[in-house]
């Protein structure tokens, strides 16, 4: 089946700079939800707490996280993100509902939908976008979680790619556009999700764009599991994504570096939505909207990016500012949104590494 997709999204994306949403989480917060809503009808009886379990909402309060798409849409999102990030059995058994993954992700792939095609035919000179998310996991498989035991791990890499291929088969069943492998502190779980979507691709005989987003922890530039942007790079382009970029951890000021040298390196599309700056000492993120879409149009200005947004702390608000100053600095300068590379063989930097063909493709930057 061919997917139709792609041509949509690539040719959206040559245009202008993409937006993708904000935060859900920070969202979620502000509905003051109580342990009933949670649980709705359905889960009254069940034995463990379940306020927290965000993605469960997608089952019992479907009408606050339509209510959230809406906001991000209204604000200017393209692309706009599943209530998904916790969805795998493996995250689910906090809350001992693994046996409910699969149904959560076809019901937020369902609810987004809802939204983004209606927004769609309103207006179907910008289409808008489902990206499933897929999460990091509550365990790690590159770290031990015991420090006195290093070679420990607490989960295999088979288990691993089993809960992100039903999650994987979830999204799509709800009809996600795209596979969004995000908040990557972990490459060896990133490689077990990209790893997953391949065999749920052959065995639905389909393709959607897949995008990843890592995430830098570290002050020196590198993720969890010790990687660089470049290595993070390097293990992860054999899946031949839409976009490669980085989320979460950092705010834009501090992301910059970060994504200007995977800019560097990745001949396809690159995507940043950082938090909405660094937390403060309650842990609250408060940079304001127009504080972070100054470091988030210098990205633009400079030519780094094709996608933008925010992850934690971040609001329909920031996102309604962030896409307000992309746009004119796409107006301006219509280059921009191309990552700064010389012209590859194959046509122009910037399009998605998606032909089997581009993956001996190397490219380096132009020495000035
Ligand atoms: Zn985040
Ligand atoms: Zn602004």
């Amino acid at each position: 089946m061919t997917n139709e997709v792609l041509p949509l999204l690539t040719q959206a994306a040559q245009r202008r700079i993409l937006i993708i949403d904000g935060a859900m989480g920070t969202m979620i917060q502000q509905y003051r939800l109580e342990e009933p809503d949670f649980r709705g009808d359905r889960f009254q009886n069940h034995p463990r707490d379940l306020k927290g379990n965000n993605d469960l909402l997608s089952l019992t309060r479907p009408d606050v996280v339509e209510a959230i798409h809406r906001a991000y849409l209204e604000a200017g999102a393209d692309i706009i993100e599943t209530n998904t990030f916790n969805s795998t059995s493996i995250s689910q058994a906090d809350y001992d509902m693994s046996d409910l993954a699969y149904e959560i992700n076809v019901a937020a792939a369902q609810i987004a939908r809802r939204a983004a095609d209606e927004f769609t035919a309103k207006n179907p000179d910008k289409p808008r976008f489902v990206a499933g998310a897929l999460g990091p996991l509550s365990k790690t498989l590159s770290l031990s979680p015991d420090v006195n035991n290093p070679g420990y791990r607490a989960l295999t890499f088979d288990e691993a790619r089993e809960a992100y291929a039903e999650q994987a088969r979830g999204l799509l069943d709800g009809g996600a556009h795209i596979l969004l492998v995000e908040t990557i502190f972990d490459t060896l779980n990133c490689k077990a999700a990209l790893f997953a979507i391949d065999e749920v691709f052959e065995e639905k005989n389909t393709r959607v764009p897949i995008m990843i987003s890592g995430t830098i922890t570290d002050a020196s530039g590198r993720t969890l599991s010790g990687q660089t942007v470049e290595a993070f790079w390097i293990s992860v382009k054999h899946a031949r994504p839409f976009s490669v970029g980085l989320n979460c951890a950092l705010g834009a000021k501090e992301m910059r570096p970060h994504i200007e040298a995977l800019s560097d390196i990745a001949p396809c599309f690159i995507s940043a939505y950082p938090n909405a700056g660094l937390p403060n000492e309650f842990g609250e993120y408060d940079q304001t909207p127009h504080e972070m879409c100054n470091f988030v149009e210098d990205f633009a200005r400079s030519g780094l990016v094709n996608i933008v947004g925010g992850c934690c702390g971040t609001t329909p608000e920031h996102i309604r500012h962030i896409a307000r100053h992309v746009a004119e600095v796409a107006r301006t300068r219509p280059a921009t949104g191309q990552p700064k590379q010389a012209p590859s063989p194959l046509g122009v930097a910037g399009t998605p590494c998606f032909p089997a063909s581009n993956r001996s493709l190397s490219v380096r930057k132009p020495t000035s």
